[in-house]
């Protein structure tokens, strides 16, 4: 199929465009680059621009046929999304209206949408499922449930059939190297432990050790890149073999906390992780674990990466490619 990757130049995004590309699909990216990396994508097939561009979106689909849309363009820093909200609302649904309008115009049936386990909220059960109450506490995870639910509003109304991805800790980065993590600036763990191997930060700073924890740390379900890309592609299959619109999680399902990540760290790269010992975070709750059982049941996905050393291993080596001096 011919195929829009918005955001093909992030992290998760271009992953995404390397996954459908290897399953045969004929991919195209549109992409601002504000965040996302221009060496992530082959040139020929990235388009430099803004999601919210209407006439821009009709010249992407008349051009290249496009069939279906993975759309993963959003700001993604919980903490800006509250100091600064009107820019997530803007982009991440204001822009996001305006693809699926083209959408609609172009008469496009799938689309497969980037969500996240922040839209749930504070935890009420564990592992969380697909059917645990949405109650988003920060303005990042409130953009999310709200383009959730604009979707399944117009599958109701015009058709559109889609599914959306609830990601829990994205991590890791494709063994064939070329793309990895590459945040700027980096909230998350597993690159600033890396970091901190290579001597790039002075040391990784805990966020809390009196979590009602094994160690006292935050636990999280770790989840490699490149599971979550093979995710889309059979979410994809899924809607074209007439699928109907769903939402699933997409995680381990197993939790690693955070001082059990800096210790796996210190053994795969062999080299001294100082630590230091920080306050909580705000917002930051004790387990986040996901049932995957779902996606595992209905879309036949199975996460290939789920060992801890494993998911670091390909971490480490895009995080040296990149980074090392
Ligand atoms: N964390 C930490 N120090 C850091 C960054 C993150 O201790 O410098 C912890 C954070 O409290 C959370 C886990 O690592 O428990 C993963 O955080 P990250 O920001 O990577 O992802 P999030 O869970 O917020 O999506």
């Amino acid at each position: 199929m011919n195929v829009l990757v918005t955001g093909g130049a992030g992290y998760i995004g271009s992953h995404a465009v390397r996954e459908l590309t290897r399953s045969g699909h004929e991919v195209f990216t549109l992409d601002n680059l504000v965040y996302g990396h221009r060496e992530f994508v082959p040139s020929e097939r990235l388009t430099i621009g803004e999601v919210g561009n209407s006439d821009l979106l009709s010249r992407i689909f008349t051009d290249h046929k496009i069939e279906a849309v993975m759309h993963f363009a959003a700001y993604a820093y919980v903490g800006e999304s509250v100091t600064d909200p009107a820019k997530y609302y803007n982009n991440n649904v204001g822009s996001t209206l305006s693809l699926l309008d083209a959408v609609r115009r172009f008469g496009i049936r799938y689309f497969v949408f980037s969500s996240t386990c922040a839209t749930y909220g504070e935890p009420q059960s564990m592992p969380l499922d697909e059917d645990h109450p949405q109650n988003p506490i920060n303005p990042y995870g409130r953009t999310k449930l709200m383009v959730e639910k604009i979707i399944a509003d117009y599958g109701n109304a015009y058709g559109l059939k889609s599914v959306c991805l609830r990601y829990f800790n994205a991590a890791g980065a494709d063994p064939e190297g070329g793309i990895g993590e590459d945040h700027d600036p980096e909230t998350h763990l597993i690159p600033l432990i890396l970091d901190a191997a290579l001597k790039r930060r002075p040391s990784i700073t805990v966020f809390g050790y009196d979590y009602p924890t094994k160690d006292g740390t935050c636990i999280r379900d770790y989840i490699h890149v490149t599971d979550l890309a093979r995710a889309h592609v059979l979410a994809l299959d899924y809607l074209v073999r007439n699928g109907a619109s769903d939402a699933f999680n997409l995680g381990n399902g197993r939790g690693f906390s955070v001082q059990e990540v800096i210790n796996t760290a210190g053994r795969v790269t062999g080299l001294p992780i100082p630590v230091k010992r920080g306050e909580k975070r705000a917002g930051d709750p004790a387990v986040l674990i996901g049932s995957s059982a779902k996606a595992i049941s209905t879309l036949g996905w199975k996460p290939e990466f789920d060992s801890l050393e494993v998911i670091l291993d390909t971490a480490w080596r895009w995080h040296q490619q990149r980074f090392e001096k």
